[in-house]
């Protein structure tokens, strides 16, 4: 790539930052550094009346878990301070002046209540799209048909106005998708979008196009939902004279629910029961709390891993792929078009694949708090095999503390189906002829203890399937976990032979 690559993740603090989201910040990222580009954090908060407070923090917090960083923006601060919108306030207006000296542009005093007005009027007669633009605007309260001197005295007196762009009639307006080629609109589809309002804050469409230019940016790589701004945004470079400057863009697939349904909501995530969001959010007003993956256990590399995937589709059939490989293989050819399905099942076997990536060690100090927390105490050496014992069936690491429990806890009762199902006529007295012989195993390691135990029921022709689920009712109160001896050498002899005693006594005075 011969010009320098500038790029910039450019979200609005209008909320916590969807999945969506996070994957246009890591396609910037991944663009940035495998061009050895750069990568911008830029707030566009130029809508004051969608402001969410903590948003903004949310969205750094969020970045930085998933490792997606960047060599400027508003929390590193660079060449083009500020990076947020409502502090550059003042540079916009030069602009939006500009575009009304060469013609571009015109005031426009219609208020509020007069648009709505007609709006309404005209849903009665049955149209639903009144727009404010190259054909209607004649009709209207603007600089274009107003007599010079009112909108002199107007200007003068404070009267409230907004500057729109002069979209003209009939021509057509091209640009070039990175993903999508050629695309062509005619201007009559476009409406006169305000740029500018009196309380001297930009759109976000001005403040985009001008700080995109002011800001170098090499390519606009950004969701679906910005393509139909997209013909705007030319014009304005066209009008503004920097169209030789102007960047190039990519519009990234939408992701879709995971019957490919439409655009994956947040009310997928509670309905499926997966996060949508990367971190967990409380809504400040409602107070309402949406869960976040970080919070639910996944791990940020599975995250990466699987946002990654929506939509960018790699050379080869690989799929686990660390940030670096991601940066090297990563190219916005081999991002399509259409839309790419959320799979939960897919989003779960990369957890499972990251966690089982983890140390024992790691994983321990992930769950010893969870294990505290219900006020059991346990050394760091039991928990670690516990740890190993566990962790090829878990999906999240606190799986490997809920489905483990019986380690640290000596079941105290049996479930009455359970022993129904399993405990028969004569298994008492089996499991008790057990007991000498788990006594009699000197070095208690899953390995001897295996082949002591399968000695004795051979020369007694008792049946191995027969009485592995006793002692495993025995030790964990249930029938799910490791392989049995796997079980017995980490509770160590005394501990399981105390159970087999337990259980056994428990169940003969039932
Ligand atoms: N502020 C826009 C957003 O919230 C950015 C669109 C763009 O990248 O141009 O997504």
């Amino acid at each position: 790539m011969s010009k320098e690559v500038r790029v910039r993740f450019a979200p609005s603090p209008t909320g916590p930052l969807h999945l969506g989201g996070v994957r246009t910040a890591l396609y910037n990222y991944l663009f940035a550094k495998k061009h050895g580009g750069k990568c911008i954090l830029r707030i566009e908060d130029t809508d004051q009346g969608r402001f969410v407070p903590g948003a903004e923090e949310y969205i750094v917090d969020s970045l930085t878990w998933v490792g997606v960083t960047f060599d400027e923006g508003v929390h590193v601060g660079g060449p083009d301070e500020p990076y947020r919108q409502s502090e550059r306030k003042e540079m916009y207006r030069q602009y939006a002046e500009l575009l009304i000296e060469k013609g571009f542009a015109y005031y426009a005093f219609d208020s509020a209540e007069e648009l709505e007005a007609i709006r309404e009027k005209m849903k009665a007669s049955g149209n639903s799209t009144w727009q404010y633009n190259n054909i209607t605007r004649v009709n209207m309260k603007n600089s274009l048909t107003l007599p010079a001197d009112e909108v002199k005295r107007k200007l003068e007196a404070g009267d409230p106005y907004v500057i729109r762009i002069k979209i003209p009639r009939n021509e057509e307006i091209r640009l070039t998708d990175i993903i999508r080629g050629v695309v062509v609109v005619n201007s009559n589809n476009v409406d006169d979008k305000v740029l500018f309002k009196s309380d001297g804050m930009p759109t976000y469409h001005l403040a985009n196009v001008v700080d995109d230019y002011l800001m170098k940016i090499s390519h606009v790589i950004r969701g679906e939902e910005w393509l139909p701004s997209a013909p705007l945004h030319v014009l304005l470079y066209r009008y503004l004279g920097w169209e030789d400057l102007m960047p190039e863009f990519a519009h990234l697939p939408l992701i879709l629910k995971p019957d490919g349904n439409g655009k994956l909501s947040k009310r997928d995530g509670d309905r499926l029961g997966f996060p949508v969001f990367p971190l967990e959010w409380k809504d400040p007003d409602s107070g309402e709390i949406s869960s976040g993956y970080r919070e639910s256990g996944w791990f940020p590399e599975a995250v990466v891993n699987l946002v990654a995937l929506l939509g960018w589709h790699p050379a080869d059939n690989k799929e686990v792929f660390s940030m670096e490989e991601l940066i090297e293989g990563f190219s916005l050819d081999r991002v399509s078009k259409s839309g790419a399905k959320f799979d939960v099942e897919k989003a779960k076997w990369f957890n499972q694949h990251y966690l089982r990536l983890q140390s024992d060690k790691t994983l321990s100090a992930i769950i010893k708090p969870l294990v505290e927390a219900d006020g059991i105490k346990v050394s760091d050496a039991l928990l670690e095999k516990v740890v190993a014992a566990q962790k090829e069936r878990a999906l999240y690491p606190k799986d490997i503390y809920t489905e483990g429990k019986f380690f640290f806890v000596a079941p105290v009762g049996f479930d009455s189906d359970l022993l129904q199902k399993k405990w028969k006529e004569g298994s008492t007295e089996l499991a008790q002829q057990l007991i000498p012989v788990f006594e009699s195993i000197e070095n208690f390691e899953p390995v001897t203890i295996e082949s002591t135990l399968k000695a004795y029921l051979e020369a007694n022709k008792i049946g191995v399937g027969a009485v592995m689920p006793l002692v495993r009712i025995l030790l964990t109160g249930g029938l799910t976990g490791p392989a049995v001896f796997d079980i017995a050498a980490i509770l160590g002899k005394e501990e399981t032979l105390q159970r087999m005693r337990n259980g056994i006594s428990i169940i003969s005075k039932n």
